[in-house]
């Protein structure tokens, strides 16, 4: 058989310079596609990321975060190949800056609960500093629905609540993209979907603007990247396994 690498008989694709089977069209860059997270006598093991992602935690230091209030080292610990919040130590931040991506979080709450509701293992992600994913124990744990876990915080609820139980660890996969400014306008809101335990929580929605407590706020104009940041609410939430890959528009 002869191998079909392309044709120029075929017609322009609408809005591109390239035919319907285009033989000079540039071909997708190949990537190792790691492996997701698996089950194995009864444990969750880590996710491998693809190997184009860029790692911001490796369960080994937190020489790569920081107090997004001063600047000093992040004082959460690390053992066993995980981070957990310090309470009251604050929220850490990375020092890479990133906009648009593709995000892996993996995260545990205590196996033994306690608290109720919003006080139940409390964390979030917080995209560019700015936009959070709720991290909380939902298992079993009546709460409003603009707080439940894979909820845009004070926004959009989860389109179900897919929650392992608590001690388990869970899996965050996120597409996100960035809201674009122009000097001081707005010019396209942020979009993100989530998936949550492999499970579609969030489809390309549209923010708001900013995540904040009992109130909206629209979008005020901020750099084109920013900084992934973790919540400290108190609870001692663990974090392993955190990657992005940057998401390009190509010319394809
Ligand atoms: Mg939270």
């Amino acid at each position: 058989m002869t191998q079909d690498l392309g044709h120029t008989d075929t017609p322009l694709l609408p809005g591109s310079k390239y035919r319907v089977h285009d033989g000079t069209r540039p071909h997708p860059k190949v990537v190792y596609p790691g492996r997701p997270c698996m089950f194995s006598g009864g444990e969750i093991l880590p996710a491998v990321p693809p190997d184009d992602a860029v790692i911001l935690f490796d369960g080994k230091d937190l020489s790569g975060w920081i107090s997004p209030k001063d600047g000093s080292p992040a004082a959460w610990k690390v053992e066993n190949g995980y981070m957990e919040v310090v309470p009251k130590t604050g929220y850490i931040s990375t020092r890479e800056e990133f906009g648009d991506c593709q995000l892996h979080v993996e995260w545990a709450t205590p196996a033994v609960p306690s608290g109720n509701s919003q006080g139940r293992s409390n964390s979030g992600i917080f995209m560019m500093g700015k936009y959070e994913i709720q991290v909380l124990d939902c298992y079993d744990n009546p709460t409003y629905a603009d707080g439940v876990t894979g909820g845009i915080y004070g926004q959009f609820p989860p389109l179900v609540n897919a929650c392992r139980r608590p001690g388990e660890w869970q899996i965050y996969d996120i597409i996100w993209e960035a809201p674009r400014f122009e000097s001081d306008k707005l010019i396209s809101p942020a979009y993100i979907t989530v998936l949550f335990n492999g499970v579609v929580v969030q489809n390309h929605t549209e923010l708001i603007g900013p995540t904040l407590y009992k109130k909206t706020e629209p979008y005020s104009p901020h750099p084109p990247v920013g900084p992934l940041m973790l919540q400290d609410h108190n609870n001692p939430i663990r974090f392993r396994n955190i990657w992005y890959r940057p998401l390009k528009k190509i010319d394809f």
